[in-house]
């Protein structure tokens, strides 16, 4: 890979989320040598991935390149690699650009969609992980909305313009919202020779509440919103498959429809050498003590969504969000220069610092620890937040002013086909273009 050999100890991170950028930080200007790895060149802000699927956001705006992110420290190397193994004996990762020795070794690889091994659903379904995931989807939704107009059977348009999201977590309430108000403000302009009423926007949760993690009031007033937006909350439902066409379920409902949208679980991003069931746990998280060290490694870590810390108060460990990897990252941060100078280590202890969710304009439900909101305050306070966490003046300015522009007009521009989703499944396939 190109890295000089110094004589401080070599600390590798493998991913450059929010554990990984907030480790890397901390670690800036201190006597060790840090290599970041991450498959892409750029720094994801998952929580607006559902703006870009929906045209509220160009993706630009969402992403910052990592090598500006470290370009003022010089003990910090970048690297686009994909990890591909650990040979933890021998301290090595191994990637698509070649191997790598360490001293020590950090995991911040975070999560990926868990289909839990529904291959079906996996095929046919669209996830939203990440950038190019979401502009799949963005592609997607108005590509049916073209086909809706071409085609002349009505079970066709009707599939086209039928979405079912999965999962009533914030990402299936964020994106049902958003789609919900595509439907109502722009829709009728866009595609005035087109029944847009048809648009049925279908969010399915298998439990009794949506946003579970969350107060019951917070639940209660989150599908109030949603219902007033005109979304259909489906709930004790249970979809068991997809077959490019028609959803099944647990019970008797059916949905006939060309996109569905997977947002019913995530699972830790695990690599080859330590994805043992020694080492994972439950959600395929790696098994982290209090110094978020590896179950059997003085000198391999793991942080952020792939970490699985348990303690009294979260048996499961820490909750799969921003919150827990920043802290993780920073902490570790800071052991890791203890632990090079020969201090003792201290143990991470979660500040639970609240959650929230949008569900559309004015409308967003938060949950402090001492003070529960919802409605157009709350919208303020939940549009502060992702500002203050997103990373870069530009992209801060360029969303500030989307959401003002958006807020003013009602409206959402970035809703380009730029590069077609080839679905590879019957309905597209079918439609007769006339
Ligand atoms: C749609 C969506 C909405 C969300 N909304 C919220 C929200 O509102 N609030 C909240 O707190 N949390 C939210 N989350 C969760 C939050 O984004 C994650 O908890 C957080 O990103 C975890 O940080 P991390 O650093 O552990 O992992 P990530 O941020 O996922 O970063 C992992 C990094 O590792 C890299 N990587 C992975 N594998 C490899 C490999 N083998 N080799 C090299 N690089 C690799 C990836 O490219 C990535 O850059 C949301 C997530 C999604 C998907």
């Amino acid at each position: 890979m190109n890295i000089p050999r110094v004589s401080y100890p070599r600390i590798v991170i493998i991913g450059g989320g929010f554990a990984g950028i907030s480790l890397a930080r901390r670690l800036s200007k201190k006597e060790a040598q840090v290599v970041l790895l991450d498959k892409h060149n750029y720094h994801t802000f998952q929580p607006l991935l559902y703006q870009v699927s929906t045209g509220g956001l160009e993706p630009d705006s969402i992403a910052y390149p990592l090598r500006k992110i470290l370009k003022n420290f010089p003990n910090i190397f970048f690297r686009m690699a994909n990890v591909k193994e650990i040979d933890a004996e021998n301290k090595i990762v191994k990637s698509d650009i070649g191997d790598l020795k360490f001293d020590y070794l950090v995991i911040a690889t975070g999560s990926e969609t868990n289909y839990f091994g529904n291959q079906s659903i996996e095929k046919h379904s669209m996830a939203m992980k990440s950038i190019p995931q979401s502009l799949n989807l963005r592609s997607l939704i108005l590509e049916n909305f073209e086909d809706a107009l071409l085609t002349s059977d009505l079970d066709e348009r009707n599939a086209l313009m039928n979405f079912v999201i999965v999962g009533a977590g914030p990402t299936g309430v964020e994106l049902a919202g958003a789609l919900a108000e595509i439907k109502k403000g722009i829709l009728p302009k866009d595609y005035p020779d087109l029944d847009t009423r048809l648009a049925q926007i279908n969010l399915v949760q298998s439990g009794d509440r949506v946003l579970k993690e969350m107060s019951e009031k917070a639940s209660k007033k989150a599908e109030d919103f949603l219902e007033e937006l005109g979304v259909n909350i489906w709930k004790d439902l249970r979809v068991t498959g997809y077959d490019g066409k028609t959803v099944t379920t647990n019970t008797d409902v059916t949905f006939e429809t060309a996109t569905v949208v997977w947002a019913a679980g995530v699972k830790g991003a695990t690599i080859k050498g330590l994805d043992a069931q020694d080492y994972i746990t439950r959600g395929n998280r790696v098994v982290v003590n209090e110094f978020n060290q590896v179950k059997g490694f003085d000198s391999i870590f793991a942080v952020g969504d792939i970490a699985c810390m348990q303690t009294e108060d979260f048996p499961q460990g820490y909750p799969m969000m921003a919150q827990p990897a920043i802290q993780q990252g920073k902490q570790l941060g800071d052991n890791l220069v203890r632990l090079i100078d020969c201090k003792p280590m201290k143990p991470f202890k979660y500040n639970d610092k609240g959650s929230m969710a949008t569900v559309g304009r004015n409308k967003a439900v938060v949950d402090l620890e001492s003070f529960k909101f919802q409605g157009v305050f709350a919208w303020f306070v939940w549009m502060f937040v992702h500002l203050f966490f997103l990373i870069g003046f530009r992209n801060r300015a360029i969303v500030f002013i989307n959401w003002v522009y958006n807020y003013i007009r009602f409206d959402r521009e970035a809703r380009l086909i730029i590069r077609p989703y080839k679905k590879h499944h019957i309905v597209k396939s079918e439609v007769k273009k006339s």
